[in-house]
């Protein structure tokens, strides 16, 4: 499709598309799929098969297939039949007994009823001065101007799936956008100049619906720019090795082992980079913590622990031109991937970012997370002073941290997060974005770095690693560090480096398909995602349903009543239900555990060949 028909369209503009199973189907999806991101109504003339276009259209006439070199004439013509039927509809003329007859004769019985009633009741909508044809000249300024929206707003941001990464920020050639907080307390960009539209953001948007097929997903980008990895693992992706362990110097200082700050370390002391992006504190107003550049040990010392606080990288990569030599960057997998989209689309950014350290993410918090653990010390939203969300104990188990916050008066108030209940299973104050998000493991980075939540590390308080190297660079760090006494770490089994992070494979792999189903039944776009295609079994599909309510009710409750203890009472029922769904799927996993263990027992008992 070209810019003329695309400046036409909007929530008012019917669109039919002959999408035959044939040819360029492939591209007739991606440009359904730019339809309905700009609001537009597709009417889909399809044939067999077709299931993707049947998704996506808002209506669909199925008809039968023809001779090879037909199909085009044949559907083309029946567009051009279907359009005056649906305009004298919309007109509430009757149609002619010819249009009928033909009607009646092309489409599938069982469609025709469902078919003429949305058409009558979406175009009867659409009547009036709100019509395309019938737009007043201020309208039509408005809607050219809204062509002019940079496509990120208009396809991620107005669509919930921004994650503050600001990439976008970055790219744009008018310097049109600028990061700000939304309504929710997620950093997301807004316009604050002309836009000329030419799409650079959007390419390198971690969550753009509609990416180039060499860049589709994380496959695609790992192939391109993982090239030193030896092994592959569906969940984790490319990958060299994987350990677990600790830093001697920086454990204590540091949320988990240290390892993070240890290799941000290593990486200037061995001159392999000359600047590290990661997260310190700041003294802007409510903001608490922002990227920024460390280029030593000292600053890095005040950039490690955990930052469950919205971010973005918008804060630094303005700095990238005037920073002499390399850099590393420090991020969530969703910020890897902006920067790894970035380096695809200018390749100068790969001499100049040459190493990047993931840290392995469960999901982002809005800024109402902080709010809410204050208010929970009765400290209020305006006084919240040094926000830390990992104190360690080391006479306990890791996992066993405490949320420490002062108030004006500088005194230090502590919360366990045992007690505040489960704040990562349950969905509650988490970005939209990240229920789309299938990389547990931060794939693209040449490094990642997690919690080791399992046995026996966990038990000790004062924290351990996971990691997974995927580069040369990564590999030898990791390898010198134990060799020189420098960490305590050794390989872990591949079984229990997937254990330590389960939950997140289960509702971020296992999940995903049934919230994209949803999502999509309520024409969100989503980005093209590699477990899209996979059975869910109704009781999870319950629990994801309602994690998903209970992640966008907390954000509605918080923000009309930013008060822990009304918050409680009003997420009290919803929380208790999804327990209670919870509780029917484990129960239901065990008992197909245990009848899947009793038939590979008789199948070795009585069937196998000695
Ligand atoms: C939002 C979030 C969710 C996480 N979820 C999981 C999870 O589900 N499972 C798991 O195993 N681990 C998770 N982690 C990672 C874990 O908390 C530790 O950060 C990781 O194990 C590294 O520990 P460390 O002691 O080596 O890091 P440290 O030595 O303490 O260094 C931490 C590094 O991370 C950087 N950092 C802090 N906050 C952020 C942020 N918001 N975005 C980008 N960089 C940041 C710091 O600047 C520093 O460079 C998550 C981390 C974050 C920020
Ligand atoms: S996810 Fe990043 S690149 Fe995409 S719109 Fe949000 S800030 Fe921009
Ligand atoms: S869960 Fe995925 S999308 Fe969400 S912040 Fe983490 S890496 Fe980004």
């Amino acid at each position: 499709m070209k810019q003329g028909p695309i400046a036409l369209i909007d929530e008012n503009m019917p669109v039919i598309v002959v999408a035959i199973n044939k040819g360029h189907y492939d591209k007739t999806v991606s440009n359904i799929q730019e339809i309905k991101a700009l609001k537009g109504k597709v009417i889909a003339i399809v044939t067999a098969g077709g299931e993707t276009v049947k998704a996506l259209a808002d209506h669909v006439i199925e008809v039968p297939e023809t001779l090879e070199c037909l199909p085009t004439i044949n559907h083309h013509s029946l567009a051009i039949i279907v359009l005056p039927y649906g305009s004298t509809l919309r007109k509430k003329c009757t149609p002619t007994a010819e249009l009928i007859k033909i009607d009646d004769r092309r489409i599938k019985k069982e469609k025709t009823p469902k078919l003429k009633g949305r058409l009558n009741q979406d175009w009867s909508e659409s009547s009036g001065t709100n019509s395309s044809r019938s737009k007043s000249k201020r309208e039509v300024k408005k809607m050219n101007n809204n062509n002019n929206i940079p496509k990120v707003i208009d396809i991620v941001v107005n669509n919930d799936l921004c994650i503050g990464c600001g990439m976008c920020v970055y790219k744009c050639p008018s310097k049109a956008l600028e990061m700000g907080w939304n309504e929710n307390g997620f950093l997301v960009p807004s316009i604050i100049d002309d836009c000329d539209s030419n799409g650079d953001c959007l390419s390198v948007c971690p969550f753009n619906p509609f990416p180039k097929k060499e860049v589709k997903t994380e496959d695609e980008l790992a192939e391109k720019y993982l090239p030193d990895t030896n092994q592959f693992h569906k969940k984790i992706g490319k990958y060299n090795n994987i350990y677990a362990g600790y830093s001697n110097e920086f454990r204590l200082s540091s949320s988990s082992g240290g390892l993070a700050t240890y290799v941000c370390a290593e990486l200037l002391e061995k001159k392999i980079v000359h600047h590290i992006f990661s997260i310190k504190e700041t003294s802007k107003p409510n903001t608490h913590y922002e990227y920024s550049v460390s280029s030593n040990k000292t600053d890095l010392l005040i950039a490690s622990k955990t930052r469950y606080f919205p971010v973005t990288l918008a804060t630094v990569l303005k700095e990238i031109d005037k920073l002499e030599g390399t850099i590393a960057i420090v991020g969530v997998a969703c910020f890897i991937k902006s920067i790894r989209l970035a380096q695809h689309s200018d390749p100068k950014l790969k001499e100049k970012i040459t190493f990047l350290i993931g840290i392995i993410c469960g999901g982002v918090k809005s800024r109402f997370f902080t709010e809410y653990l204050a208010s929970k010390m009765d400290i209020k939203v305006a006084n919240i002073q040094k926000p830390q969300f990992r104190k360690k104990d080391i006479t306990s188990t890791a996992n066993d941290y405490s949320f420490t916050c002062s108030d004006m008066d500088q005194e230090e108030k502590a919360i366990r997060m045992k007690t505040v209940g489960d704040m990562w299973g349950t969905g509650l104050f988490k970005a939209n974005a990240c229920d789309f998000c299938d990389d547990v493991t931060t794939e693209l980075a040449d490094i990642s770095l997690g919690d080791a939540w399992l046995d026996p590390y966990y038990k000790d308080g004062s924290g351990t690693n996971v990691v997974v190297t995927r580069s040369l660079i990564a590999e030898n760090l990791i390898k010198e560090g134990i060799t020189n006494k420098d960490l305590v770490a050794g390989l872990l089994p591949l079984e229990d480096f997937l254990a330590s992070q389960q939950g997140s494979f289960n509702h971020r792999h296992t999940g995903l398909p049934s919230r994209i189903k949803m999502a999509k039944k309520n024409n969100q776009l989503i980005p093209p995602k590699r477990y899209e295609n996979e059975n869910v079994t109704t009781d999870f599909k319950i629990v994801q349903n309602q994690r998903m309510k209970i992640r966008a009710k907390s954000l509605e409750v918080w923000r009309n009543s930013p008060d822990a203890k009304s918050f409680d009472i009003a997420m009290g029922k919803s929380l208790s239900w999804l327990r209670c769904f919870t509780k029917i799927n484990h129960k239901r996993k065990g008992v197909t555990h245990k009848k899947n263990r009793l038939f590979e027992i008789i199948q070795e008992r009585f069937f196998s060949k000695k």
